[in-house]
């Protein structure tokens, strides 16, 4: 059976899609039915169609993109496996780690990150060691009307792959949606950018790219092409809803572990990492923190005799970004 496994680098991909995917569509193509027209028509529909270019058009900043919704982008976080089903794992100091305690303590710090962030509306398909099976978080998540599910997980060594460390995603192949699919690789790729910087030093895990993985049995869509591979890039995908695997590290990698998933400092700097591509992507504006009353003075000096220089008390409305 031949497996077709493609982990394109991310750094390799030329991204020319917009993140909000808007048409920026110039096209002239009524420009010249007018065979007839004077030239001075022509020319005053040229110099109109020059002014009309001249005006900002919305679309086409990209600060335009951002998620713009009257209600709120909701965000299923998935904290893989639970229960009895561990997920991967390893020895460490003579202690075993689970892959599933791992994602549920990140998973609760990036749902905390992404609250940050205005008109979110962010949801867990599990908030404690409990098992469910892959079909019963997608139902619940397009129960919630999930616009996105990000399903946290941590590796371990395998066959099938080249790497031992590093961060990946999983996204979708595009054999169910094409220009969907793009969509969600370009998220993969804000994601990966941010995981890649989220280190200690400014080092994080490698980025080892977006793991798009064929169905292996033949299954296949209505449309003939293969399934996805994984369940929660497929089942997402079918329900009409973005579904992405973020793999942060090995745990069983020294490097990886020691240095990104083994102190709760380290999973808040992986969370933050997630967040901000996610929020990268859909161009989400950071909450405005509560006014804060600040308190400081203006010294009033008219000349460098102190005596007469005033004192004043005066308070500021600060309107703080978190
Ligand atoms: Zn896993």
């Amino acid at each position: 059976m031949k497996k077709i496994i493609l982990a394109i680098i991310t750094s390799a991909l030329i991204v020319t899609l917009a993140a909000c995917g808007q048409g920026g569509d110039s096209s002239s193509s009524e420009a010249s039915s007018a065979s007839s027209a004077s030239q001075k028509q022509e020319q005053q529909e040229a110099k109109e169609q020059e002014e009309k270019s001249a005006e900002p058009e919305e679309s086409d900043t990209i600060q335009d993109c951002k998620y713009t919704k009257d209600e709120p982008l909701v965000i299923e976080v998935d904290p893989g496996h639970g229960g009895g089903d561990g997920g991967a794992e390893a020895v460490w100091n003579g202690e075993t780690i689970l892959e599933k305690d791992v994602n549920l303590r990140l998973a609760f710090k990036l749902a905390n990150h992404l609250k940050k962030y205005e008109n979110v509306k962010v949801i867990m398909t599990r908030e404690d060691d409990t098992a469910s099976e892959i079909h019963e978080r997608i139902a619940k998540a397009a129960d919630d009307k999930a616009d996105l599910v990000v399903s946290v997980h941590n590796n371990a060594y395998g066959k099938g792959f080249r790497y031992k460390d590093g961060c990946m995603v999983l996204a979708a192949t595009g054999n169910l949606d094409e220009e969907k699919a793009k969509e969600d690789q370009l998220l993969g790729a804000y994601i990966l950018r941010e995981l890649a910087k989220a280190g200690p030093d400014g080092a994080g895990p490698a980025d080892r790219g977006l793991l798009l993985r064929y169905n292996e049995d033949g299954e296949t869509y209505e449309n003939g092409k293969l399934q996805d591979y994984y369940g929660v890039v497929r089942r997402s995908a079918l329900a009409g809803f973005t579904g992405i695997v973020i793999e942060h590290g090995y745990l069983d990698n020294e490097k990886d572990y020691n240095n990104y998933l083994s102190t709760d400092e380290q999973l808040e700097r992986l969370a933050e990492a997630d967040a901000r591509g996610i929020a990268a992507y859909y161009r989400l504006i950071p909450v405005k923190k509560e006014t804060e009353k600040y308190k400081t003075q203006h010294i009033i000096m008219v000349d460098e005799n102190d005596e007469n220089t005033q004192y004043i008390k005066e308070e500021y409305d600060l309107n703080l970004l978190d």
